[in-house]
């Protein structure tokens, strides 16, 4: 069947608007709007018509005599005003949606949106009977149209480009529920953190009773701990951004109780549901600073893409260590720093017991890079270890019931056991390059 065919059997289903002809053509002729296309058809259906009454051709008057019709009559020849059957009219109300899409996008400061829609049940229904019943191939589903339309439409009113990646926000036309939703993507902020205080979680940690709603085992806060790294990054971020959450990724994460020294562990923070989104960085850092009073340290602030999340969280990074130790006999700084050479090699490290429920319980191997004697004093030393990501460093001093080898304890023949323990380094090999 050719498209004239094709569009008489439509016509002949019921009165349909041009938005819903010409997209059961959309993939036929490009440069047109589906409307363009359907009032196209109409009008030459409408002249066929005319011929044929002119021409008396009584096999094809009859059919072509009630579609055209009613091609006539949406072209509005004969004053007509029948509903489209299959989107109810949808088309000729589109700036009610963009109105109301419109007044709530006004809160939000953003570049770029996109359009998506919920169809309702009976809406779909029309367009599979439309879609079975005429036979076309070359249709685009309802949606999609409504979703370009209505894009064009506040493109012009607003001015924002129309992003199918990664917009900044996402407009819903919920059609079976007749209403307008929002969803503001997040935003993502990269920067590297310093912990200067013992005894605060990376990220905030709740209560394994209760999990959050408060208990007695919790202090009825919910949280095991009063604060977290996350947490001192929390407020400073809604405040400017009136988001409703942030969450952080770290590159790693150190022990609650030791202290991230040095350039500091990168990570990346999320603000979910933002309003805004354009603001000073360096304001932000000095803010969060402020407000954490001692506590954290942030620095390099700058805004990256949802991908940056990924990458800080795979990317391998050699760690830097500061320990305290102490011995259980006592040892000469001779011993103490040949058994440091000789820590410095490939490590083979079963999962340490205080982690075992956690972890499956296998063997890993991780290398030493570097491990120096600091100084050292009735019993104890400091030492600094440059390691590969992922081996245990507390382990490597005590030996964990020789679950790691070799170990400073085992090298030292007396148990040495950890006081203290810093991060003072995390050395990012990848995100290096790009900082
Ligand atoms: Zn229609
Ligand atoms: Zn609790």
């Amino acid at each position: 069947m050719n498209p004239l065919e094709i569009a008489i059997g439509i016509l002949e289903e019921g009165p349909i608007c041009d938005n819903c002809l010409g997209r059961q053509f959309a993939n036929l002729s490009t440069g047109m709007t589906n409307k363009e296309r359907g009032y196209a058809l109409k009008t030459v259906l409408a002249m066929l018509g005319h011929q044929k009454f002119k021409d008396g051709d009584p096999s094809l008057i009859q059919k072509l005599e009630s579609c055209t019709n009613q091609a006539r009559s949406i072209l509005n020849v004969d004053g007509s005003d029948e509903k489209c059957w299959i989107c109810n009219d949808l088309f000729k109300s589109l700036d009610v949606w963009v109105q109301r899409a419109l007044k709530l996008l006004k809160k939000y400061q953003y570049d770029t949106f996109l359009i998506g829609t919920k169809v309702s049940g009976l809406l779909a229904e029309n367009e599979e009977i439309i879609w079975t019943t005429s036979g076309t191939i070359s249709a685009e589903p309802l949606k999609s149209e409504l979703n370009r339309e209505i894009g064009k439409l506040i493109q012009e009113a607003t001015n924002k480009e129309v992003n199918f990646e990664r917009p900044d926000i996402l407009v819903l036309l919920n059609l079976a529920e007749d209403k307008v939703e929002l969803q503001s993507s997040s935003i993502f902020i990269y920067g590297r953190y310093k912990k200067l205080i013992r005894g605060i979680p990376q990220t905030r940690w709740s209560c394994p009773l209760c999990q959050g709603d408060g208990c007695e085992h919790c202090n009825y806060k919910g949280d095991m701990y009063t604060t977290s790294v996350e947490g001192l990054m929390k407020n400073p971020l809604i405040e400017c951004s009136g988001g409703v959450d942030v969450v952080l990724h770290g590159a790693g994460r150190e022990d609650i109780d030791a202290l991230m020294l040095g350039t500091g562990r990168p990570f990346v923070v999320e603000v979910k549901e933002p309003i805004y989104r354009h603001f000073d960085l360096i304001d932000i850092e000095n803010s969060i600073n402020r407000s954490a009073k001692g506590k954290i340290e942030v620095r390099g602030l700058r805004f990256v893409e949802k991908d940056m999340v990924a990458e800080v969280k795979i990317a391998d990074a050699d760690k830097v260590y500061r320990l305290r130790v102490i011995f259980n006999d006592a040892v000469s700084e001779g011993k103490l720093k040949a058994s440091l050479d000789k820590i410095c090699t490939s490590i083979e490290q079963r999962t340490p017991h205080r982690v075992a429920h956690r972890r499956a319980d296998k063997v890993r191997t991780r290398t030493v890079h570097f491990a120096k004697l600091i100084d050292m004093n009735s019993g104890e030393a400091t030492v600094c270890i440059r390691c590969e990501s992922g081996l245990y460093v507390k382990e490597l001093i005590s030996g964990d019931e020789e679950r790691t080898k070799p170990n400073l304890s085992e090298l030292l023949g007396t148990e040495v056991r950890v006081k203290e323990l810093d991060v003072i380094g995390v050395k990012h090999a990848r995100l290096k390059k790009k900082n």
